[in-house]
């Protein structure tokens, strides 16, 4: 068992904290976002399909939780303006944020490099990269305005070591990879926000489940068990933590 997910959260971990999740409609980004809200934070669900945004919502506010907000964008049409306007919302309706986890994703073909069709490369680099970049930028002003941020973007394990027929996908992660070490650097000294990255390693959703769909779902973990990272790394005990490339398995 990683040391990651033996973390044992206070239940007030995340009290008053104004957090974004982006890809907090499915998968990974919605057991994160739901767990956020169970340990007192106030989460911004971002996804594409308003319905699942719906029921994380009701979900959330039946469980008891802080009421969330929904902030629904296609990333594969995500431009600075359009960022710049998410961000003013997010101003003018909290103020501040303490959190942005970066998990939306897109797969793309598993296919050789020489046959991946550039269209869709260019997808893949928009929704897992161009995107997260846009709203990372934009947002730091109101991340700024937290006496204790936290960025996390959502890595893999192609994004650290190259696979075959991987494409877009790894060369999208190793970007990432990339833009938090950069970011990491140019805030350490300068601000309060704290950056890093996570593989959470196989886990049972529609996206593992589409890259191998000869594979018992059962045998992965669930998103859920993810969790007690993804806390750790948005409370207060990952403070001064930053810069790092770190593994949930
Ligand atoms: P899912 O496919 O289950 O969920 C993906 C999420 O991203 C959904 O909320 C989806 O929104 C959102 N999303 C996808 N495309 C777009 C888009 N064009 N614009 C805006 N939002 C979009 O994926 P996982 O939960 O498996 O993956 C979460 C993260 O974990 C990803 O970064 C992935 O690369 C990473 N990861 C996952 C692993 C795994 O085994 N599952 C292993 C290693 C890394 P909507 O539902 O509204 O379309």
């Amino acid at each position: 068992m990683n040391a990651l997910l033996d973390y044992q959260a206070p239940a007030d971990l995340l009290k008053d904290r104004i957090i974004l999740v982006t890809g907090a409609s499915d998968g990974i980004g919605r057991a994160a976002a739901e767990g956020f809200a169970r340990y007192g934070a106030t989460v911004i669900l971002h996804g594409r399909d308003t319905n699942k945004l719906d029921a994380v919502y009701d979900g959330i506010l039946a469980a008891g939780g802080a009421e969330p907000a929904v902030l629904p964008l296609e990333f594969k049409t995500l431009t600075a303006e359009l960022a710049k306007e998410a961000a003013d919302w997010v101003e003018q309706t909290f103020g501040k944020l303490d959190g942005l986890l970066h998990n939306a994703a897109m797969l793309g073909d598993r296919s050789p490099i020489e046959s991946y069709k550039p269209h869709l490369w260019n997808d893949v680099m928009q929704v897992n990269v161009n995107a997260p970049f846009l709203l990372t930028r934009t947002l730091l002003p109101l991340l700024r305005l937290s006496d204790d941020a936290s960025v996390v973007f959502t890595s893999s394990s192609v994004g650290r070591q190259g696979r075959a027929y991987w494409g877009a996908y790894a060369v999208s992660k190793f970007a990432i990879e990339g833009l938090m070490q950069t970011l990491a650097d140019e805030l350490e000294n300068t601000s309060h926000i704290r950056v890093n990255s996570l593989n959470p390693g196989a886990t049972n959703t529609a996206m593992r489940r589409s890259a191998y769909p000869g594979e018992k779902p059962e045998v992965n973990p669930s998103p859920e068990s993810l969790l007690p990272a993804f806390l750790y790394l948005m409370g207060k005990d990952s403070k001064g933590v930053t810069g790092k490339a770190l593994d949930v398995r």
